[in-house]
C-alpha cells in the first residue's frame, strides 16, 4: 500500500502525490532510477510547515534518503552518484563511512586523495566489494 514518505499516512484524508526526489534537470533521472516517493498532497508535499516544497530541512532529508537509496540499489559510490546527479547530498561524516574508514583522513591525506596520489589513491571506489573478495580468496586454502 502507498504511504506518505514523511508521515506514513495512507492518503485517505489528504491524497498522496508522487514526488520526484531530485527535481529540475534531474527529474527524468529520478524516474529512471525509481527515486520517487509519495507525500500527502497538502500537509507533506506542497503547503504544510514541513512540506518538502516549503521546508529546506525536509527537502535535504529526502535528498539524503534518495542518494542512499540510489547508491544502495545501483551499487554506486558517492563519486558515481555525483557524476550522475551532479551533486553529493550526504555530509562528510556520511560519505567517510562509504570508504570504510573508521576515522577521518588526516588533512594531508585528504589533500593527497584529492590529487589522486599517495596511499589513498583509488580508495574511494568499490572498497567494500574488493575487500570482501579478498576475504573469500584468503578463506579458500583452508
Ligand atoms: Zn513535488
Ligand atoms: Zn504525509
Amino acid at each position: 500500500m502507498k504511504t506518505c514518505w514523511l508521515c506514513g499516512r495512507n492518503g485517505a484524508a489528504d491524497p498522496l502525490d508522487k514526488h520526484h526526489i531530485f527535481g529540475g534537470p534531474n527529474r527524468k533521472l529520478s524516474d529512471r532510477f525509481g527515486l520517487t516517493v509519495y507525500l500527502c498532497h497538502h500537509d507533506c508535499h506542497i503547503f504544510g510547515e514541513d512540506a518538502v516544497h516549503r521546508n529546506a530541512e525536509t527537502a535535504q532529508r529526502l535528498h539524503e534518503y534518495g542518494q542512499r537509496k540510489a547508491m544502495e540499489e545501483q551499487g554506486w559510490t558517492v563519486d558515481q552518484f555525483r557524476m550522475v546527479f551532479g551533486k553529493n547530498y550526504l555530509d562528510e561524516e556520511d560519505t567517510s563511512s562509504v570508504t570504510a574508514s573508521p576515522c577521518h583522513l588526516p588533512l594531508e591525506g585528504k589533500a593527497r586523495a584529492a590529487e589522486g596520489v599517495g596511499p589513498y589513491k583509488g580508495k574511494a571506489k568499490g572498497t567494500g566489494r574488493v575487500s570482501s573478495f579478498r576475504v573469500l580468496d584468503m578463506a579458500v586454502p583452508f
